[in-house]
Formats: structure tokens, C-alpha cells, sequence
């Protein structure tokens, strides 16, 4: 089984179905990713009608093994784009976050999935469900901006 890189050890049990996303602590914040990868796809959005293209052009900074950014703790040094999700900006963001994204599902009222970490006990679960960009994705550095259209892709679900 792999390492979980994140910390879900000692929450309170189902602690995101007692609590709302406005009153948790940063670790059970933190413990809500489960490590999919699919945010740090590129996105191309249209201007007029606010739609959002998922593609497989991978942050310079992801990790297409595990899934994880490789710099995260000073990622703001190489990426300072890279968006700081917290419960105070959720609602800017939730529109273009993936659909199975453990942020979304419980700002819309939703359950988590099974395969969620929290759940399962092991982030291997995520990559065997299918949902992660585990082997999916394709470099920043080695595909141009105006090629980007042509990487569209499904949202692994
Ligand atoms: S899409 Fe959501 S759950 Fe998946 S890695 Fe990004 S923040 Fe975590
Ligand atoms: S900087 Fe890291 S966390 Fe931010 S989009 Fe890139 S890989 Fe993801």
C-alpha cells in the first residue's frame, strides 16, 4: 500500500458529514483532497460563456506517477498562479473544479465516493477507481499554449 502523503491520521470519524466545509480545521481541510491530480490540469475557459475545457496538459509541477505536486510547499515560487483553495474562497472556485473533486461534492451537498482515502484508508484507491491523471497526462514544457485545444479531454470519472 502506498504512503499517503497526506496526514488523515486522528480525524474524527466521517468528519465531513457532521461538519461544513466553513467550520473545518486545516487538516481536515487538507485530508479532503484525494490526491486525483485532475486540478492540476490546464483548463481552457471560454470568456463568453464562462464554460471550462478540461485538457491533459499537466502543471509543470505535477508528478503524472503519484499524482501530486512535486514542489508544494514552495510552489508558489515556480507557479504563483497556482490557486490556495480554502473554505473562504470555495465559492469562487467550486465552478471549475472537477465533478468528483472532494471540494465540489461536499459544497454541493454531496457525498463523498467510496474510493476516497478517507473512506477507503489508502489514496491507491483513487488511481484503481480510475479517477486520477495517473499516466494520462502530457508536459507544459513540451505542448504549446495554442495546441492546448487539441488536448481536450473527458474528465476521468
Ligand atoms: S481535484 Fe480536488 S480532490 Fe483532486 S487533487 Fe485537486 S483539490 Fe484534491
Ligand atoms: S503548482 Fe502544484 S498544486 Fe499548483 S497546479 Fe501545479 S502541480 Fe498542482
Amino acid at each position: 500500500m502506498t504512503t499517503d502523503p497526506i496526514d488523515r491520521a486522528g480525524l474524527g470519524p466521517r468528519f465531513w458529514e457532521r461538519k461544513p466545509l466553513t467550520k473545518m480545521n486545516q487538516r481536515e481541510w487538507e485530508a479532503l483532497c484525494d490526491g486525483c491530480g485532475k486540478c492540476c490540469l490546464n483548463k481552457l475557459e471560454d470568456e463568453d460563456t464562462g464554460e471550462v475545457a478540461l485538457t491533459c496538459v499537466a502543471c509543470r509541477l505535477l508528478d503524472d506517477e503519484n499524482c501530486r505536486c512535486t514542489q508544494y510547499d514552495i510552489r508558489h515560487q515556480f507557479v504563483p498562479e497556482c490557486i490556495v483553495m480554502k473554505p473562504g474562497n470555495i465559492d469562487d472556485h467550486a465552478y471549475w473544479l472537477p465533478q468528483t473533486c472532494a471540494y465540489r461534492l461536499l459544497w454541493e451537498g454531496k457525498p463523498l465516493y467510496d474510493w476516497h482515502p478517507l473512506i477507503s484508508g489508502t489514496p491507491d484507491s483513487v488511481h484503481a477507481a480510475g479517477i486520477s491523471v495517473q499516466g494520462r497526462t502530457v508536459s507544459e514544457f513540451e505542448t504549446p499554449i495554442e495546441e492546448w485545444e487539441d488536448y481536450i479531454i473527458e474528465e476521468p470519472s
